[in-house]
Order: C-alpha cells, then structure tokens, then sequence
C-alpha cells in the first residue's frame, strides 16, 4: 500500500536509468559546449551528433530537419511560426492562401493558443476554426474535406493525451494530398507506442517532447519535412545549424539519446499486444468495482496505454481522492487542466454526456510497463473498491456499521444533510439537493435505515402524519419526530421567517431545552455570516431572536447553502462576526461569547513542523478529513500508537458539539492537499475552538511527516 503506482504516463514519465545516467555522463565528462572546436566541445558534438543520428532513424525523417527544443510547446510554437511567416509572404506577394487555421477541436491547447497568439503577431488574419471529432474521438473527414480548400494550415494531433484516441493520419493525408496547405502533426503522445516513418508522409512538421518516454523534462525534438518552410523561434548563435539558437541542452539531449536508443534496439519496450492486453486487465479489474463504467475512448481506436472512463454517481475528483489515498495516481482529464474543476473540453469535443465530461478520470502508463506492475495496479484498484463498499458508496453484501448523527452532502455550495440514527435505523433528509440524489439512495439503502422524512426548509411538506409535541426552550410547543433519544422538531414558518427551520437535540422531561438543541437546520434563512431574506429590519430581529431564544450559543448552525465554504456556523460565532446576524443578535447576552484573536498563520502547521508539533503536544489528536473511503483506502498514519481519527469533513459538524463542549486538546487535521484540513481548522476557530491547526499541504507535502508520525 506504500508503493506508488503511478498511472498518470500521459502527463509526464519517469525518466529511464539508462537516460539518467547518460545525462550523469554529459554533466560530468561530457560536459562540453558543442560549439566548442577544442577537444572537449568536440567530444560534447559528438555525443549530440550522436543522437541526432539516432532521433533521425527512429522517426524516418529522411532527408527532413530533426531540431532538438525544449519540448513539444516550443516544438509546436516553431512549426505555426514557420507556417505562418511562409503564408504572409504568399499574401505579401499576392499569392492565393487558405483563409482558415484548421485545428483538431482535441488538440493540445498549446495548439489552437499558439495559432491564435501567432495569427495576431503576424497579422496574417487568418480565421482559427476547429474541425469537430465523432463520438469517438476521431476527426471528422466529412468536415475536412468540405473545410481543406479554404486551409491555409491544418493541425491534427497523432493521438490525444486525454483519450488515447489515435487519429486516422492516413486517411487526413489522403484529404491533404492536393491540398496546399501546411500540415502540422502533434506527436508528443504517439512516440515510442505508434510505428513512425515521417518522411514518407505528407506531413509538414512533427513536435515531440522528452518527459512523455521515459527523458526528463526540457527537452523535445521538432520534425520538419525536407522542403517545408521554417523560420526560427530563437536567433542568436546559431546552434542547430541556424535552426535554434542557445546552447543545447546536453544532458537533456543525451537522456533523450538513451531512450531513443532502447526504442530503436528494441526488446525493452512492450509490443503493442503486450500492451493492449495489460489495458484488458486493467479495464477489468475497473469493470469489477464499478459495474457502471464508461469507457469514454473505444478500445480499438486508441493508444493500449491510455483509459479514460467515467462513472456514474462519482465526480472525477472523488476518483482522484481515492485513488491518490491509496498511491495511486490518476488524472481527472490532463494534468493542465485537472486543477481546475472544469470538464473536458477533450470529451465535450467527442459529445460525451455532460456528467461522464465532469467525471472523466484518466489513467495512463508507459510502454515500459510490466504485467506484474499491472497487476498490482489491478489489487490496489480492488482495494480501492473494498473502501468504497465499506463507506457504502457502491453496494455490499456485508452489513455496515450504523452511522449515527449528521452528514453534510456538499457540491457547488449546496448542501442536503441527512441526520442518521443508528438507534432506530432511521434518518431524515434535509434540503436534498437534485445532484446527491444517488448517493443518498445508496448509502440509505447500504445503511438499511429507514427514511423516516424528507424535508424542506422552503415548506412544510414532507413532514409525517402522527408527529408528536415538544416543548421548546421558551415554553412554546413544537411538532416533533422523535429519533432514539433525540428529536426533531418544527419550526412552522409564521414562527420564524417565511420558511421552515428545525432543530435536533436530546429531548429531556421538559421537552427540547435550548441547551440540548445541538443542531439548527436554518436553511437559505440563515446562513453563516448573514440572513438572506428581504424583510423589514425589525421583523429579521425579531424572527433571528425568536431562533435565538430556542438554542444555545454552541448550537451548530447547518444551512442548505455553503457559498463561502465555512462548512457550517453557530450562534455564537455569528454574533461575535462582522456580519448581518451579529447586528440582528446584538441584543442577547445569554448567547455573547468573548471576542477571538485574529485568525492567523499559527493554525496552519508546516509539514517539516510536524513531528516536532507532536512531539512536544502528546495530547494532540491527529484527525483526518479526507472522506470515509479515501481514509479506508490510505494506510491512516498514528501518533503515539494512536490511529488517525478518521473525521470527513461531511461529518464535521456532528463532530463539533462533542468538540466545543470538552476541554481544548489540539486538533491536528490533514487531508491530501490541505484544503480541506484548512477549512476545517477555519472552521473550529470560527466557532471558538482556538486549538486546531492543519497540516500545509496535506499528504501530498506532509506524507513522509504524516507517515513518520505513523
Ligand atoms: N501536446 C500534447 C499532446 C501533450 O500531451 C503535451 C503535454 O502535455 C504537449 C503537447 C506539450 O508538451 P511539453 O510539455 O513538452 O511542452
């Protein structure tokens, strides 16, 4: 479980021994300038010679250009410049040009932005238009033909970084052959798994890079056909024959060099079936923990080393916290845009259902892959699915322990919660929002309770018939569900507001006395740091103090939206804030808690601070945040002997009452970035628990700390 499996190839590779020690040997006797004509320079040429030589071989550039960049962005920007500057000087000439730059709609976005950021340089005024996909992935040549006459450069990618999908050259070359336009090929993801003999193609240019096989980072090479125009992206010394200025990056070229040659004697990297039958058993072992997946690339049409898949019921980040719990990393579409929670673009091209585009993960590996590295994957995968049926997010046959308390189902700032009694096995739904709907139903129907009600705090539908009466905390009754020792009572919407409000504590002789009300489900009414309906100041006062009046200052506030990602609020810390409700609750002492200092820096714990942290805080209680079924699926580090408390942030709040009533030990939070253990630790602060901190950057920085500790 320590081991990672690493399954994001497509992103970046890790980088050959042979390639690392030939960049070892090229920084230390190698370590020439090649335009050097003393022995050394020579040496350093050589060796640069060497591997041009080899580069030229390997791809079939015939009597074609091979520059060495610092990758496929560099390599991608040259070819447009090159093109571009030759159709200017057709157009300054007078000469006929295609008015369109025709763009894969799949293509890298170093594409379509270097058209645009050249097109405007240049002042070609060419028109950048995206030539559509089908359903799978594959560009549609219906479209190319009709567009080709009118293209004055066309830019189709030999396979996607996101789908694997691998293009149909042959059958675009055949479009383009009487075509004048230039044609630029983005090979970066087809080397090494993809035969290539480019000189016998009609292709114009061909961008690689390094870090996608097994070289390091800042290193590329850029195929120009014998006779295509090319102009430099840099000038200065004229390295590279004139084609590149700035002196070569040797030890980069040299590891290049190293994988190059592997992949031209053969025997290291597997062969397409050995691939294509590790993707099999990959795909399998997917198959078998989520019966629903969706493969969004067919099999046959795309590279063996590349999945991409949705499924149902699971954003991609949820996969992507799974997995990386358990050290396995994937991708939520491309590493350039997986930090953004956008969908694909990539599938949106391909019409892939708007959920499966924001649900896409990817994986991908190497050619250098083993059937045993596979196979490991696959037993880390059912490992995962074994997390995900002991948090009931996919159906199990075993019983599950009973959840008892609150769960707050939060997306796009909305939240439905659902308040779970393992007593009677039994919960209620609050506020359920359309987009949890699944995931409610299965962890009902895992936990086996009953749904005792669904509630709104819009209205009063959905509360049962044969309800009983509470007292509340001012003597007034209320309508009530009663729920093992705890109820849950109504707030009819003439008593406070327009809407509906409800509160849940231990129901005691005298009813639901304000100090017992642990939880206040206010609904859109009142959310933490204001009251968001528009009526009469004196009648917000006097329906925020009625609400006042029932519960205590600890009382968790849990409202149905969470715009500004604080997770939930209290009376009390809404009083002592700058907001709307602190004015509206001005006027009650009983609820007055003392000012906090500023929250600052100190609550956020650096991962090198850790262990001494907790050396000298014994007390201190390390919590984990991240979700029930990232925590089953991680090895959850220990302190002391003491496991990790496993508190997802969905169960947060009904963990805060039993926390603000003891005495305050440290509370160290981490999840796997840190983000989500920051809002907890905001959160505590805001709610006067002056003891919490969070661990800066989560597992992914504070791993070996966090392991350390373990
Ligand atoms: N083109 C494709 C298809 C890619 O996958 C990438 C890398 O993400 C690039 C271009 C950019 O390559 P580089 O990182 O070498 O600039």
């Amino acid at each position: 479980m320590s081991t990672e499996i690493y399954l994001d190839a497509n992103a970046t590779s890790a980088v050959l021994p042979a390639a690392i020690a030939a960049a070892d040997a090229a920084m230390r006797a190698g370590f020439g300038n090649p335009s050097s004509t003393h022995a050394t320079g020579l040496q350093a040429k050589a060796m640069l010679d060497g591997v041009r030589a080899c580069a030229r071989r390997v791809l079939g550039v015939g009597n074609g250009r091979l520059v060495f960049t610092s990758g496929a962005t560099e390599g991608i920007q040259t070819a447009v410049l090159s093109a571009l500057c030759a159709i200017r000087e057709r157009q300054l000439r007078g000469e006929p040009t295609g008015s369109l730059l025709l763009y894969g709609a799949t293509e890298h976005k170093a594409v379509p932005e270097a058209l645009a950021h050249w097109n405007r340089i240049l002042g070609t005024g060419l028109v950048l238009c995206a030539l559509p996909v089908d359903r799978a992935g594959q560009h549609r040549l219906d479209m190319l033909r009709e567009l080709a006459p009118q293209a004055a450069l066309v830019c189709t990618m030999a396979a996607n970084n996101e789908t694997g999908a691998v293009s149909d050259l042959a059958g675009i070359e055949a479009i383009l052959r009487d075509s004048p336009a230039y044609w630029m090929v983005d090979s970066v993801q087809a080397l090494g798994k993809i035969a290539l003999d480019l000189a016998a193609t009609r292709i114009d240019y061909a961008p690689f890079s390094g870090h996608k096989l097994y070289a390091p980072k800042g290193v590329g090479m850029l195929y120009v056909r014998d006779g295509a125009p090319y102009t430099p992206l840099m000038a200065g010394g004229g390295q590279e024959g004139g084609a590149r200025a700035g002196t070569e990056n040797m030890s980069g070229i040299a590891a290049l060099g190293a994988v190059l040659e592997a992949l031209e004697q053969g025997g290291l990297f597997r062969t397409h079936d050995e691939l294509v039958a590790m993707r099999e058993r990959l795909a399998d072992a997917l198959r078998a923990v989520f019966p629903g997946i969706v493969f969004n690339s067919p099999f046959a049409t795309s590279l063996p080393t590349t999945l991409n898949f949705s499924v149902p019921g699971f954003a991609s980040k949820e996969l992507l916290d799974l997995f990386d719990a358990a050290n396995v990393r994937v991708s939520s579409g491309s590493a350039c845009s997986s930090a953004k929670a956008a969908p694909s673009y990539v599938l949106e091209a391909m019409c892939a259902p708007a959920w499966a585009c924001a649900a896409a993960v990817r994986m991908s590996f190497g050619p250098l892959a083993t059937m045993a590295f596979i196979d490991a994957a696959c037993q880390r995968i059912a490992h995962c699915g074994a997390a995900l049926r002991a948090s009931c997010l996919i159906p199990s046959d075993t019983p599950m322990a009973s959840h008892d308390g609150v769960i707050q189902l939060g997306s796009d700032g909305a939240n439905t919660w659902i308040v779970a009694d393992a007593a009677s096995r039994s919960c209620v739904l609050i506020d359920m929002h359309e987009q949890h709907e699944e995931r409610v139903a299965s962890y009902v129907r895992c936990q086996g309770y009953a749904v005792r009600a669904r509630l709104s705090t819009c209205d009063v539908q959905g509360w049962p018939e044969g309800s009983m009466q509470v007292a509340l905390g001012n003597g007034t009754q209320a309508a009530a569900i009663a729920m093992g020792e705890n109820v849950l009572a109504r707030l009819a919407p003439d008593d406070i507001f327009m809407g509906v409000s409800y509160l849940f504590g231990r129901c005691g002789g005298a009813g639901l006395a304000s100090g017992e009300v642990r939880f206040a489900f206010t609904g859109g009414q009142v959310l933490p740091g204001g009251v968001c309906v528009s009526l009469p100041l004196a009648q917000l006062r006097h329906g925020v103090q009625r609400l006042a009046a029932l519960v205590h200052a600890d009382t968790i506030l849990c409202p149905a939206r969470d715009d500004k990602n604080q997770v939930c609020s209290s009376i009390g810390a809404e009083g002592r804030g700058a907001g709307v409700l602190a004015e509206l609750l001005a006027m009650q002492p009983r609820l007055a808690r003392p000012a906090l200092p500023a929250m600052d820096s100190m609550m956020h714990l650096a991962p090198d601070g850790l262990e001494r942290f907790l050396a000298s805080h014994p007390d201190a209680v390390l919590v984990d945040v991240r979700e029930a079924f990232e925590h089953a699926a991680a090895t959850a580090p220990e302190w002391g002997g003491q496991r990790a408390l496993s508190v997802p942030l969905s169960r947060l709040a009904s963990h805060l009452p039993q926390w603000l009533a003891g005495p305050q030990r440290p509370l160290v939070f981490f999840c796997r970035t840190g983000n989500r253990s920051a809002r907890a630790a905001q959160c505590l602060h805001r709610l006067g628990y002056q003891n919490a901190w969070s661990v800066i950057g989560g597992m992914a920085l504070g791993g070996a700390a966090l392991a350390l500790a373990a």
